[in-house]
């Protein structure tokens, strides 16, 4: 289940975030994936405008605080930057596991760099520089685990 889009600058992109918020719904866990400069960051402006959590102007990089909050009325967001995060042990200083409450949607970005939140995540999306301001926005969504059928054994 994947959708394609692309943006042709950073409005577009926080719009596409904010109608996207609407498809969003906690507890969940979204992988940004995309160089640096592909609009990942943008994109949560938007997103975090929709759930009505924060302003675009509001939302700024958690690069070197690594998790911003971002409370709404149905959801509370953290925005997670995992760039300089490179141990299995400083990712569970952060407690990501205590932040996935029913009304948390984490937003990370470059969380694939660990196996388990590359396994566990609800919704990944790509983002790829494709112009000056243009960007490829790719949304996939996956199963729910429970409805993933098992091997009989
Ligand atoms: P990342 O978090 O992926 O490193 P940022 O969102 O911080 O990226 O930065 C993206 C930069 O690209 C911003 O300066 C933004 O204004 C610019 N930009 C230009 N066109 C777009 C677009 N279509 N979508 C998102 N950002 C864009
Ligand atoms: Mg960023």
């Amino acid at each position: 289940m994947t959708s394609d889009t692309i943006t042709h600058s950073a409005e577009e992109t926080i719009a596409f975030g904010r109608n996207l918020a609407a498809e969003l719904s906690p507890p969940l866990i979204v992988l940004l994936r995309g160089d640096l400069g592909a609009g990942k960051t943008t994109l949560v402006k938007g997103i975090a405008e929709g759930f009505k959590a924060a302003r675009a102007a509001d939302v700024t990089s958690p690069t070197f605080t690594l998790v911003h909050e971002y409370c709404g009325p149905h959801a509370t967001l953290y925005h997670i930057d995992l760039y300089r995060v490179d141990t299995q042990r400083d990712l569970e200083t952060l407690g990501l596991d205590d932040l996935l409450a029913p009304n948390g949607i984490l937003l990370i970005e470059w969380g694939e760099k660990f196996l388990r939140l590359q396994r566990d995540r609800n919704v990944e999306i790509t983002l790829e520089q494709v112009g000056e301001t243009e960007r490829r926005i790719q949304v996939t969504r996956s199963l729910p685990h429970s409805i993933i059928p098992h091997p009989i054994r």
